[in-house]
């Protein structure tokens, strides 16, 4: 990066400073994780939550946010949206994805998850309240919704396309991945590298090194994830000429003309880094200053002990990108000054409660290297386990022997086969999800039979109650306060 364009940065982060501190108290948070990891969903119960929240009457009873403590001890005056402010950035579809999980027109029958994250979003949110003196403030929200697999493309940019090709090559040849990588290799190790380009040539090369990646994360590794991000998640720019290269096999010291294909090749992996993952880097991950991340770890649980090493491993990569101080000058300008970051296993609804501690000590033991490196440079990290939106109940049903087993209960998504039975989208189903190990150790041996009886059976969202008014109320969560109370409480003091 040039000294002009370094100067450009800093200059743009102090202006944005200056902005906000004009117009007053303001947070920019991050909600990231993995595709399907529930960052659409968590975003939109939480505007839900917090744009009814200092209104009593759209509660049921009890308050929903008992460990929220502005909530809590009734010092919040107002929640409200207000103009989304970066123009160029697409507005998250809260009003949508909130029909979505209601029922599009008031037709809870059509009720149905809302579409998952594909790329950046934002929108800002506007909370008043009052200090404990009595004094009236208020706290602007900027919720920043980013895909995970983004966040893998950091260290690209202190890689030239030699070294990427070959780690990229290496990483292929592992015994897991080479039968899915069989057909791209066959194609790139027959190419001459210092042939002239060819469009065709590199469409195809790298069609066939994206259906790779591809078949890394949804065959075996279901939550592996390799870099270029965007080869996964396109974002807008699905089939756009950005994305069309692929590592090549390239002799050592040797320097290939700009005609070849390797030339080309390499010029579209330094405009990928240029015009596409630096402007990510810069204009949002750097600006934000408190992150959560989400972490589908049942579905891992679900799959296997590869799948959770797997996991481990993407959390690992995902947060070398908050790790702060360490790897070089370039990478650090784009690392943010993020004070707390939560790890939150989400979908904790289909567990008894009984088995979420366990659950939040599998996430804690699974992410517990990266944490340790992020709290030696003072960021303060959490970890729960949470439901956003809480799709079934509990109850007790009786086993085989007259037992009595722990069951949650809800109405299983369309097609759900759960022994045998296929559901209609309208039956309910009692299921007992079984136990997660105590020791979480136990979560990488294959068969221990504390978790390998877990199932992971999806539900619909539930039905949403209405108050007398024919307002609809939030819909129930597991433990959402509890995450509003560490991204945000101690900002609403
Ligand atoms: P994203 O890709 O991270 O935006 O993931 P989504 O928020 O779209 O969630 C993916 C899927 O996970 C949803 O379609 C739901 O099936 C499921 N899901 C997400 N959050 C919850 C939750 O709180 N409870 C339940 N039961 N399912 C959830």
């Amino acid at each position: 990066m040039s000294l002009f364009s370094d100067l450009f940065f800093e200059a743009r982060i102090i202006a944005q400073s200056l902005g906000d501190y004009v117009s007053g108290p303001h947070l920019r948070l991050g909600v990231t994780g993995l595709s399907r990891a529930g960052k659409t969903v968590f975003i939109t119960a939480l505007i839900d939550h917090l744009t009814k929240a200092a209104r009593p009457s759209l509660r049921r009873g009890k308050n929903p946010l008992p460990v929220f403590r502005v909530q809590a001890e009734g010092r919040l005056t107002r929640g409200q949206l207000e103009p989304q402010p970066d123009d160029a950035v697409p507005r998250f579809s809260y009003e949508n994805h909130l029909a979505a999980l209601h029922g599009p027109g008031g037709d809870t029958d059509a009720r149905h998850w809302p579409e998952s994250t594909t790329q950046i979003s934002e929108l800002r949110l506007k909370l008043e309240f009052e200090r404990p003196n009595g004094q009236t403030k208020a706290l602007t929200i900027d919720i920043v919704d980013y895909p995970g697999e983004w966040l893998l493309d950091l260290p690209l940019l202190d890689k030239g396309f030699a070294q990427w090709s070959r780690e990229t090559l290496e990483a292929s040849s592992a015994k897991a991945r080479a039968p899915l990588a069989e057909e791209w290799r066959r194609f790139v190790d027959a190419i001459d590298p210092k042939m002239d380009m060819g469009e065709e040539t590199a469409r195809r090369a790298a069609a066939l090194f994206t259906a790779y990646l591809r078949a890394c994360r949804a065959e075996i590794y279901a939550f592996s994830v390799l870099p270029p991000g965007r080869f996964l998640m396109p974002g807008d720019l699905a089939g756009s000429p950005a994305l069309t290269f692929s590592p090549l096999v390239l002799e050592e010291g040797v320097s290939y003309p700009s005609h070849s294909l390797a030339g080309m090749m390499e010029r579209r992996f330094e405009a990928y880094k240029t015009h596409i993952v630096k402007p990510f880097f810069r204009d949002h991950f750097v600006r934000l200053d408190r992150q959560i991340v989400l972490v589908d770890a049942l579905s891992a649980l679900n799959a296997g002990p590869a799948a959770v090493r797997d996991l481990e491993n993407a959390l690992s990569d995902i947060l070398v990108a908050f790790r702060v101080g360490q790897g070089n000058l370039l990478t650090n300008l784009f690392r943010p000054k993020i004070d707390k970051i939560l790890f939150a296993a989400t979908k904790a609804d289909h567990l008894h409660h009984t088995s979420h501690d366990r659950l939040e000590a599998i996430l804690r033991f699974l992410t517990a290297r990266a944490i340790s490196r992020a709290e030696a440079v003072g960021t303060s990290i959490d970890v729960i386990a949470m439901a956003a939106v809480r799709a079934t109940r509990e109850a007790m049903v009786s086993g085989e022997g007259g037992s009595d087993l722990e069951a949650v209960i809800g109405v299983p998504l369309t097609g759900e086969n759960i022994d045998g039975e296929i559901f209609d989208g309208h039956a309910e189903a009692a299921i007992f999800p079984g136990d997660l190990p105590s020791d979480p150790k136990l979560i990488f041996q294959a068969g221990a039979q504390t978790y390998s009886d877990y199932r992971f059976v999806r539900f619909r969202p539930p039905i949403a109650h209405r108050n007398p008014e024919g307002v609809v109320l939030p819909l129930p969560h597991i433990r959402l306060d509890r995450a509003f109370e560490f991204l945000l409480g101690d900002r609403l003091i």
